[in-house]
């Protein structure tokens, strides 16, 4: 039978990033300006590798390349997602990706993003950036073109436990002191529409004006429609918080013995919360593994929070 894969988390350091992963999560960090975790990826500006087993060192590309039965033979032309932990201990650019037609169109054949949240931890009185008030594809130029930043800008609250679908087209951005689990589609073409007139090495960075205009949907969904709460869901068993084209993504909390049938061409396992045991191997918060094609019913035992996702 195949084994379940611990992978090695690649790190991202970033002039916004903080040292919570090291803090909360425990993970042997390059700088205290660490901003993100990629902890499942086949990605090439951070593809993870195997930890241990049969296939240690070896990388998710290349397992996916040379072993596409442990992903269910899915016939898809890469790995198609990627989990990362985010510690903002600044406020991130106010950015937008494309879809797949723009971006493969406009940036060499590349993904678009979509890709979802759940925050992990967060001050009270935290909000995120999601979507923006310009009525009409007119208000949004002349918001964006003259930089009436305050009049664009939508802040929406946030708790822990609430989650976030950031379809393509979404303006967002994530705040100063929150940690979150983004899943997303393997892709990294983000647009820059605002960076606060910040310098980074002395000069501004690079926004991507006349592409923000082209991708951002006016008018935005509604905030009521932008979050939805998921601290509270029944335990031990997996709650959906969301199918769309490219993911599915799940919470489940274990304070039992759990098992749940792998039925998925693999299932991505984050723990968030907590410690356990899977099949009888220890987990704890902060690990990411991936459960195989055909691997059968997965044990968990403990008390924990798991994301959990697949494609479909
Ligand atoms: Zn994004």
């Amino acid at each position: 039978m195949n084994s379940i894969l611990f992978l090695n988390p690649v790190f991202k350091e970033t002039i916004w990033g903080g040292s919570k992963l090291r803090e909360q999560y425990h993970y042997d960090i390059p700088s205290d300006t660490t901003g993100e975790c990629w902890a499942i990826s086949a990605h090439p500006n951070g593809d993870c590798t195997v930890k241990e087993g049969e296939y240690e060192g070896m990388t998710l590309s290349g397992l996916w390349e040379k072993h596409p039965e442990l992903f269910g033979n899915c016939g898809l032309d890469r790995f198609p997602l990627l989990t990362k932990i985010i510690d903002a201990r600044e406020n991130l650019s106010i950015q937008v990706h494309p879809d797949d037609a723009y971006a493969g169109e406009h940036e060499n054949g590349s993904l678009g993003k979509t890709e979802c949240w759940y925050i992990l931890d967060c001050p009270t009185d935290a909000a995120l950036i999601i979507g923006h008030n310009a009525k009409t594809e007119k208000e949004l130029e002349d918001m964006i073109r003259q930089g009436k930043w305050t009049e664009f800008i939508r802040e929406i609250p946030v708790k822990k436990g609430d989650f976030i679908q950031i379809n393509p087209g979404t303006v967002h951005a994530i705040k100063g002191g929150i940690m979150l689990l983004e899943t997303q589609q393997s892709s990294d073409i983000t647009y820059r529409v605002y960076d606060y007139d910040r310098l980074s090495d002395g000069k501004p960075r690079q926004l991507h004006i006349e592409q923000s205009i082209d991708v951002i949907t006016v008018p935005a969904l509604s905030p009521q429609d932008s979050v939805r709460q998921a601290a509270d869901l029944p335990a031990n068993v997996m709650n959906e918080l969301i199918s769309c084209d490219y993911y599915k993504v799940w919470k489940l909390e274990v304070t039992k013995p759990v098992s749940v049938e792998q039925t998925h061409p693999f299932l991505i396992m984050s723990v968030v919360e907590g410690e356990g045991s899977v099949n009888g191997r220890k987990i704890a918060k902060g690990d990411h593994f991936i459960v195989p094609d055909g691997f059968g019913n997965v044990d968990l035992e403990g008390n924990m929070e798991l994301i959990v996702s697949s494609i479909k």
